[in-house]
């Protein structure tokens, strides 16, 4: 059968159908109701109150009326039921609509209601017309209420001929399964066309929420199946590269480190030295809060594989995170003797090109640089490990380019949005996690306030004795892609009135249109303990350490994500005196924005933070979904649908173990869906 076949379907409902995503029955029989009404959600119109909820009313047409002129016309139409009556208006498409409400008709309308003047009105509710009078009262039965679109609209698809197809194609196509049956018994699911039949044409709303659930499943399965496979295939690709701790690691960890490392730090190193020595290739998450202490970490691995005689590299979201690294490892490296350089975009032609010759002679052991690393015309000449900082801020596909770049060297990637464990196990589940709990002792947690504009005076005079004191300060202002010119009028203007304000005190200004050079030379100024205040943008949000620096001001906090509050604050708090975090928020704040600042004052614990955060920006954005290779699922959600997401990895990854190419008999059905998803996302993930 094919979508053609479908009743009520011309070439006009078919582009439609097309424009939406829908190309073959399958497709129309995964189009889900977005919602269903029956009686019980059904509000009599004379007890409806005034409320910022959509809610569904049932009546009969009584009049349609066209008003007003030239732009604008609308439709009002009156609907009414036993209790009292209710305008609909639609000021867009009411010619199209108005074919909607035959006087004398019952229809349902699902929208938010308003009183204006005499009549409780609604502006555009969604319409559902009813075959029959009595259907009200048979309406313990549950209608799905299908998406629409604009497609569907210029076409005239309704909800009733969405209804008709999916009939039509429940009773003539056949749907098979795919899942194991060894795991819809497990599970207690329901066939995949049991499961449809619940979710189109349902008796009950549990039956909805069974089958649903069995579809969530479905999907999670299918990616965590994937990401099995991935590791798999990794596992038996890459062998034998094995390094060990040598004079180097040893000499550094037991002569020229300053300080004690931390457990958390300890133990990371512990499972990146067994990695290592292993027989497979090492892909291992380092997570830690800001401040944790995972530069260490990664030099400690860096050196093991320089011992092991390989090159490693590091990589850097950006240029200044890039040549902080590169300081960094400077003073602690430097008496070591080992030969390491810095690759940026920035970088002269000259220079550059003396410094590839150097990474692909093989002289050059460790670079540290921005993506600029891996670009085409780098060769290495034997890079057995890399190093990703900030990770989130790179996409599984960047991951996996980069491991092309030698012969699967070992992956060590480092991140400080910490997100819970558990979702971190599932969402990464194609690497191996460490997390650095807790900071390095001696730490005074940051205290963090609200202040606003009336407070300015007394928080600059704070500013000012601190400065005077010999601590070092970060004003920063927002920068956001969209209003950039703006943003970079604010952060210039506050700049100049820093200056004015502050006339004995040194002030800098940072922001992302410098050159590489004049940024470089203001972070060296300001780590230096030259400048007293640096006014910046979010350059300065990840990585950048200046233990010297106690305060920071955040100009219109509320316009931040709160993991990027955190990461901001994190830039302070890093040696053992007392710091401070001033948000001032601008005047016009939402309830959002408030509650981002009040949790940012109650708690400093990454895990909570990005916790928060993620409940209030959704997985997909927090997360980054295009970025991190995570699909946008259809019907779960990774936050929400946690356990499921547990159990579908668990028994993809032992399906996996089983039958790692699934040429069990049982697993036909499956392996013919998996195959083209699995292709798609290798082509997604830049692997294959
Ligand atoms: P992050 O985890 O945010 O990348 P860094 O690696 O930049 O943190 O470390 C933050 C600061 O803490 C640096 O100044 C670093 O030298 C210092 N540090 C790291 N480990 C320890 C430790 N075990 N004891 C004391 N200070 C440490
Ligand atoms: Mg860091």
């Amino acid at each position: 059968m094919k979508l053609i076949d479908l009743e009520n379907l011309n070439q006009k409902r078919l582009k439609a159908l097309q424009s939406s995503g829908i190309h073959h029955p399958s497709d129309l029989l995964y189009f889900f109701p977005r919602r269903y009404i029956d009686r019980s959600n059904i509000k009599p119109i004379g007890y409806l109150l005034m409320s910022s909820e959509p809610v569904t009313v049932v009546g009969k047409v009584i009049k349609t009326d066209v008003t007003g002129y030239g732009a604008k016309k609308r439709l009002e139409v009156i609907i009414q039921d036993q209790t009292a009556s209710l305008k609909a208006v639609y000021f867009k498409g009411w010619k199209y609509f108005i074919n909607q409400f035959k006087p004398g008709a019952v229809v349902a309308l699902y929208g938010t209601a308003k009183q204006y003047g005499r009549y409780l009105s609604m502006a555009h509710p969604e319409i559902e017309q009813l075959a029959a009078p009595e259907e009200v009262d048979q309406l313990d039965k549950l209608i799905p209420i299908y998406p629409s679109n604009k497609h569907f609209s210029k076409a005239y698809i309704s909800n009733k001929i969405i209804m008709g197809w999916v009939d039509q194609l429940l009773s003539a196509y056949s749907v098979s399964d795919f899942l194991p049956d060894d795991l819809l018994q497990k599970h207690a699911f329901p066939t995949r066309e049991t499961g449809l039949r619940s979710i189109h044409k349902p008796v009950n709303r549990k039956q909805i929420r069974i089958a649903l659930e069995r579809f969530k499943y479905e999907e999670l399965f299918l990616f965590e199946l994937s990401m099995a496979k991935i590791k798999q295939e990794r596992f038996q690709r890459a062998k034998g590269r094995k390094m060990k701790a040598g004079d180097l690691t040893k000499q550094f960890f037991n002569n020229h480190l300053p300080f004690k490392l931390t457990d958390g730090q300890s133990s990371a190193l512990a499972e990146i030295r067994n990695d290592l020595a292993g027989e497979s290739q090492m892909n291992r998450l380092i997570q830690g809060d800001v401040g944790a202490g995972k530069t260490i970490v990664a030099i400690g691995a860096m050196l093991m594989a320089i011992d092991s005689g390989y090159q490693a590299a590091m990589m850097a979201p950006t240029e200044i995170l890039a040549e902080q690294h590169y300081f960094t490892i400077k003073d602690f490296l430097e008496e070591t003797g080992i030969r390491f350089r810095l690759l940026t975009g920035g970088q002269s032609t000259s220079l550059r090109r003396d410094i590839l010759s150097d990474i692909e002679g093989g002289n050059c052991q460790l670079v540290i640089g921005t993506h600029a690393i891996f670009q085409e015309k780098v060769k290495f000449h034997n890079l057995g490990l890399v190093v990703i900082d900030e990770q989130h801020r790179f996409g599984v596909k960047q991951r996996n380019e980069i491991l092309l770049k030698g012969e699967n060297p070992h992956l060590l990637v480092m991140s400080a949005t910490p997100i819970p464990r558990s979702l971190a196990m599932t969402i990464y589940s194609d690497l191996d996690i460490s997390i650095i709990a807790g900071l390095p002792a001696g730490r005074k947690p940051i205290k963090t306030a609200v202040r606003t504009d009336k407070d300015r005076k007394s928080v600059y005079e704070f500013i000012e004795k601190s400065v005077q004191q010999g601590d070092q300060v970060y004003v920063i202002f927002p920068l956001i892609e969209e209003s950039e010119a703006m943003d970079l009028k604010d952060a210039t203007m506050g700049f100049e009135k820093l200056k004015q304000r502050f006339p004995d005190i040194s002030i800098d200004l940072l922001h992302g249109r410098m050159s590489s050079e004049e940024k470089e030379k203001i972070m060296s100024r300001f780590s230096n303990g030259d400048t007293g205040i640096l006014v910046s943008t979010t350059v300065i949000e990840v990585g950048v350490d200046v233990p010297n620096a106690t305060i920071m001001m955040i100009e219109h906090a509320e316009r931040f994500g709160l993991s990027q509050l955190h990461q901001l604050r994190g830039r302070i708090g890093r040696g053992s005196k007392q710091s401070y975090c001033i948000l001032m928020p601008g005047s016009a704040i939402s309830k959002d924005g408030r509650y981002r600042l009040r949790k940012l004052v109650e708690t400093t614990d990454g895990f909570e933070i990005a916790e928060a955060d993620l409940k209030l920006r959704g997985p997909g954005d927090f997360l980054g979904t295009k970025q991190s290779g995570l699909p946008d699922f259809r019907f779960a959600d990774i936050v929400e649908d946690r356990l499921l997401l547990e159990q579908a990895k668990n028994d993809s990854w032992s399906l996996i173990r089983n039958d790692p190419e699934l040429t069990q008999t049982e697993h036909q059905p499956l392996k013919k869906v998996f195959e083209p998803y699995f292709k798609e996302k290798l082509e997604l993930f830049g692997v294959g």
